[in-house]
């Protein structure tokens, strides 16, 4: 194909959700994407996989809303292909202190639109903000069913309440956050079901490396490939992941991103640590790690181990994989990132599983039982490409003709639905979603978007 009326760089999950919806929503013709590597194998594919309405920040959640409601969809058309979960993300506490600071943001993330929040100060009873007098316990979350569950979040306050559902956890717990409108799916599962689909409403995948970019009078003219080959469009959309800003700058724009790297194991649970149908956990308390006097001796020794002594962050989680007979479970915690060139494969950190481990058995205490010992059925990592604030990039960029839809951190796959329809909206100029101008580059034009990124809070990332 020499001319196309969309070239799409990038066929990870955000280049594929705006192929599906140009062609499949949208009708449009002649979409071309273009990846140097097979679909979906760059970051897609290392992603723990988990997705939550749950955002300390009103156009996230709006956008993540929409997003699921796509998620939702996809998995009744295509008889849940793709094994959408709603099992929940809880995130617990064992510091009293923080019970407060917890309470309150779980307030104002449910007043953000994230849906009711239920706070469960004894077993039987609930005080609902929004209903005052209604009464009821808390809810399990359903190992495999979606529809009827519940929205918001339920926060319990009561120890026993607790621990009688998660009776494997540290009994120290204080507070449990159960997010509701959450869960996990396989994203290769979700990335395949919609490039079929565009393929079959006429997108073309070409197995190559977008080299350069014409431009002509601030138009995009055409794009030329590693290969030698060039294509005539009139539009370009910058979905490369990691590359964004290597794309980016055929174009000559420079676009306000970093990459940091996030590594992720799978650990084989011989032993039934965690049971199958479990949530996805989250411990939200900075912790020093457990060592043995032996071995807190043996790290205070050197330079490059002294670190392990230190007190490292929040956000250690893990969450069950698999169905059936599987006993691995998915363990990630972000105690070190920096911005940082990109490096394919990732360096992978030697000190990771065993830190992993020992920091989610402050959650888990039986995961003790795999100290030094762990067996791992797969380590990897890949790429956090994101802006300041955390918000995404969708839509047009300063040169006429070129798009972007990226920068979707360690959200990608949740918020596809959504990032895919709102780029393609920005290219067949179709009805806009309100929350459009969040997500643009242009926000960063304007002079009190920069103060605001001054004082930018929590990004809610894990
Ligand atoms: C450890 C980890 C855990 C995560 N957990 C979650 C999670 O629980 N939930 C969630 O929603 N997200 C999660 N994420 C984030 C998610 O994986 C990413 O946000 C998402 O995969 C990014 O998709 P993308 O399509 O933008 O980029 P990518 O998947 O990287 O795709 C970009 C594509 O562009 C191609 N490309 C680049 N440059 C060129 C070029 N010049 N020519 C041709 N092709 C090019 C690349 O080959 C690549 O295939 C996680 C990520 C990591 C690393």
């Amino acid at each position: 194909m020499t001319t196309a009326d969309v070239v799409i760089c990038g066929a990870g999950i955000s280049g594929i959700s705006t192929a599906y919806h140009l062609a499949v929503r949208h009708g449009v013709k002649r979409v071309v994407l273009i990846d140097e590597r097979p679909p979906l194998t760059l970051t897609s594919d290392k992603s723990s996989e988990a997705y939550r309405n749950w955002w300390p920040d009103a156009a996230m959640v709006r956008l993540m809303n929409r997003s699921l409601d796509w998620l939702e969809r996809w998995a009744r058309e295509s008889g849940n292909q793709f094994l959408l979960n709603r099992r929940g993300y809880v995130y617990f506490t064992a510091d009293e202190a923080r019970v407060d600071q917890l309470m309150r943001s779980a307030q104002t993330i449910s007043q953000l639109g994230a849906g009711e929040l239920r706070i469960h100060r004894n077993r039987t009873t609930y005080y609902a903000p929004i209903d005052p007098h209604a009464f009821a316990r808390h809810t399990p979350a359903s190992r495999t069913g979606r529809e009827g569950q519940p929205d918001g979040a339920d926060l319990l306050l009561d120890r026993s309440l607790i621990l009688e559902r998660f009776p494997f956890l540290n009994p120290k717990v204080v507070a449990a956050l159960h997010a509701r409108r959450c869960g996990w799916f396989s994203g290769q599962q979700l990335g395949m079901y919609l490039l079929e689909q565009a393929r079959a409403a006429g997108v073309e995948l070409i197995a190559d490396r977008v080299a350069r970019i014409s431009v002509k009078g601030n138009r995009v003219e055409t794009v030329h490939l590693a290969s030698g080959g060039s294509i005539d469009t009139r539009c370009f959309v910058n979905a490369a992941g990691p590359y964004l800003n290597h794309v980016s700058r055929l174009l000559g724009v420079d676009l306000p991103v970093i990459n940091e790297l996030h590594l992720k194991i799978a650990l084989r649970d011989t032993l039934g640590v965690v049971p199958r149908h479990a949530p996805l956990m989250i411990w939200l308390d900075p912790q020093t790690l457990p060592w043995s006097a032996e071995e807190r001796s043996d790290l205070a020794e050197s330079a490059e181990t002294r670190w392990l002594l230190d007190q490292l962050p929040d956000g250690a989680h893990l969450r069950p994989e698999g169905g059936g007979d599987s006993h691995i479970v998915l363990l990630l915690w972000a105690y070190h990132v920096q911005p940082r060139e990109v490096i394919v494969p990732p360096p992978l950190d030697e000190f990771y599983p065993e830190v992993v481990v020992r920091g989610l058995s402050t959650m888990i205490p039986a995961l003790r039982a795999y100290f030094g010992r762990a067996s791992i059925a797969l380590y990897d990592g890949g790429y956090y490409t994101r802006t300041p604030e955390n918000r995404p990039l969708a839509g047009p960029l300063p040169i006429e003709g070129a798009y972007v839809c990226g920068a979707v951190s360690g959200y990608g796959l949740m918020a596809a639905g959504a990032m895919g329809e709102l780029t393609a909206a920005h290219i067949t100029q179709s009805g806009l979603p309100d929350y459009a101008a969040y997500f643009t580059l242009a926000r960063y034009d304007d002079p009190v978007y920069q103060q605001l990124l001054k004082t930018w809070g929590n990004s809610g990332q894990l």
